[in-house]
């Protein structure tokens, strides 16, 4: 759970044309329609391309300039052969001065178009994934819940893969064009009836081009998916190492992880099947259009005609149109493999989160932290009912105990403070305000959390606890490492603050952990204070340490707890008893002992670990 207050709700305007349908959108499998490639392309260069004006023209420029230093090469080449057919001495010095200026010209343009080409390309994925992230961030936390985390992680390294080599590979067809245009341009110089005759032969090729297109985009359909898929599998398997281990699920786990790299397996052979065939058909089809400008040459040479140059200069031109037709040739399967994961993307950055904030949304009263539920409930996407007609109210300073058995609700009802999931029915005020009516940001800032599992986040424990409060000094966060007893093995760490505490913070032992937590918490000074009491107990020594860290925390604040220790719940000022999202009992502990129902029957059947 995350309470760093967000610095904005991003909204950006959707676009309808691509708008994922409900339920999601698996573009790997739905590939986009050409309407709907032009609204992407259309929303792609107005939202991430059009910015990056100059790098735009000078790609632009480069390309041209190299393209048409391409178209340059037959007429050298005509030139040189009928200067060699006439015995002209100047062939001497003329042709090789010449073909050294352009040939280092077009290098040099040619290194300057592809870098201006990679910075275009590259800046715009970063844009794409900083959007991206920046609306992930921000959503709803049943959105990040619905997919595994490495899953999420994908749209930012496969599908951004996809997505750049297509726009390279689109950038560069402008390159194509251009030359093939200039190529085109020396040709008809040269031979105008062998261009026709060209002209005529090259579109044939398009036809088989385009079916094959077509099977590569049904071949490519739902590979990105399944790369997402199997880096999520792979994230469980090792986060899961250790049970692994225990249980000796080796086999099982290569069982499962041979299943879908077998898939992945299939999914990309078949799209390098489909790539694969591209480029021998084109070959086949430009070596026959070659064939059939030969056969009329030397049909019309043995009537008497065109110089060697011209011909040769012709063929030349016809040879060098061939690289670019290919790869204008493959693009549109390319294309289409980029825009399927640009649609994923979009999809992400579409879809509209729930929790906001109102327009009207006000900032916090100043109060005590007076929190109370007023009926309510909340069903998850799934249409499980996580808390149904919840009624409390948590006076100010006042610490109120949730218990119940296992899928009572408890932690739903916690995480409808902070607003990670908004009531379906009923409403919750806090200061006398409904929190959906308060400001987001205001909201979070009056709130701490601390679970009793804690993660932290791989930073040095200084900024670990800094979370809570960013303008804090450092010396602010000392005084709260001290008061949650953390400041000794901090101390005792190799860099001290400074220490970085590793993925999750697997450097510090679980107490250590939970003190820095409540470090964080202590220096936020939040007028709520959330606690998820972890259901394991630690050793007796940092339970003590950390039991008085949080007494001292609790003091002055309203705190919400999941209390899973007896300790815990005698020191509430209130115990809410839930059962199936409800709360069947509410008072304090005496109170509740004495009518003798849920709870009594809970302290009675030791569902409270007793260690603290
Ligand atoms: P525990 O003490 O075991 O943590 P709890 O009292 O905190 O339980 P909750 O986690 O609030 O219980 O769950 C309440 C109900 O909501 C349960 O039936 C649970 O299955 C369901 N639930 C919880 N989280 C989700 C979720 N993300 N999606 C769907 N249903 C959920």
């Amino acid at each position: 759970m995350n309470v760093i207050p967000p610095t904005s709700t991003p909204t950006r305007a959707a676009e309808p044309a691509v708008r994922p349908a409900p339920g999601g959108v698996s573009a790997g499998r739905a590939v986009p329609a050409p309407d709907r490639s032009t609204a992407l392309l259309r929303r792609l260069w107005r939202e991430e391309v059009r910015c990056h004006r100059g790098r735009i023209v000078s790609v632009i420029l480069l390309t041209v300039l190299m393209a048409s230093l391409t178209g340059l090469y037959p007429l050298v080449i005509q030139r040189a052969l009928d200067m060699f057919a006439a015995h002209d001495p100047r062939i001497l010095y003329q042709v090789p001065a010449l073909v050294i200026l352009i040939t280092a010209a077009k290098a040099l343009s040619q290194y300057g178009q592809t870098v201006a080409v990679q910075d275009l390309v590259l800046i715009v994925i970063r844009g794409l994934q900083g959007t991206m992230f920046a609306h992930l961030v921000h959503t709803d936390i049943s959105r990040i819940e619905r997919e595994a985390p490495a899953q999420l992680a994908a749209r930012f390294t496969t599908d951004a893969v996809s997505i750049r080599e297509a726009m390279i590979r689109a950038v560069n067809s402008l390159g194509d064009v251009v030359t093939v245009a200039g190529l085109v341009v020396s040709m008809f110089y040269m031979d105008w009836e062998l261009s026709l005759i060209a002209a005529v032969l090259y579109p044939v090729a398009a036809i088989p081009i385009q079916r094959l297109g077509k099977k590569v985009r049904r071949a490519s359909g739902g590979m990105q998916e399944r790369m997402g898929e199997t880096s999520a599998l792979l994230t469980e398997s090792f986060s899961q190492a250790r049970t692994v281990r225990v249980y000796r699920l080796e086999r099982n786990e290569a069982a499962r992880v041979d299943q879908t790299l077998d898939l992945l397996h299939l999914a990309l052979l078949r799209i390098a099947r489909g790539r694969a065939r591209v480029d021998p058909v084109l070959e086949v089809l430009g070596g026959s259009a070659v064939a059939a400008v030969l056969g009329f040459a030397g049909w019309r040479a043995a009537l008497g005609g065109a110089t060697l140059g011209d011909f040769s200069g012709f063929v030349a031109a016809l040879l060098l149109a061939a690289r670019p037709l290919r790869a204008l040739g493959s693009l549109n399967a390319a294309l289409q493999e980029g825009l399927a994961g640009l649609e994923r993307v979009f999809a992400i950055i579409d879809e509209p989160p729930e929790i906001t904030e109102a327009p009207t949304a006000r900032a916090l009263p100043s109060g005590e932290g007076h929190l109370r539920f007023e009926s309510a409930s909340f069903v998850y996407p799934d249409g499980r009912v996580g808390l149904d007609g919840l009624t409390f109210e948590a006076r100010p300073g006042l610490t109120v105990a949730l218990v119940g058995p296992s899928g009572a609700g408890k932690s739903t009802a916690l995480s409808l403070i902070p607003r990670l999931h908004d009531v379906s029915a009923g409403r919750i005020l806090l200061d006398g305000v409904d929190l959906r009516a308060l400001r987001l940001s205001d909201l979070r800032d009056a709130i701490a959390y601390v679970s009793q599992d804690t993660l932290l986040f791989d930073l040095p424990v200084i900024e670990n606890i800094r979370i809570g409060r960013p303008s804090a000094t450092d010396a602010e966060i000392r005084l709260a490492a001290r008061a949650a007893a953390a400041e000794g093995f901090i101390d005792a760490l190799p860099d001290g603050f400074g220490t970085r505490v590793g993925p999750g913070g697997q450097r510090l032992s679980g107490g250590q952990r939970q003190r820095v937590a409540l470090a964080r918490a202590l220096l936020r000074d939040p007028r709520v204070l959330l606690l998820d009491e972890a259901t394991s107990a630690l050793d007796s020594e940092s339970e003590a340490l950390v039991q008085d860290a949080l007494a001292r925390l609790r003091k002055g604040r309203t705190t919400i707890v999941v209390a899973h220790r007896l300790s815990t719940v005698r020191s509430a000022d209130l115990v809410v008893a839930m059962a199936d999202g409800q709360g069947v009992e509410c008072g304090t502990h005496a109170e509740l002992m004495d009518a003798d129902g849920l709870y009594a029957r809970m302290v009675r059947t030791q569902a409270f670990a007793t260690s603290a």
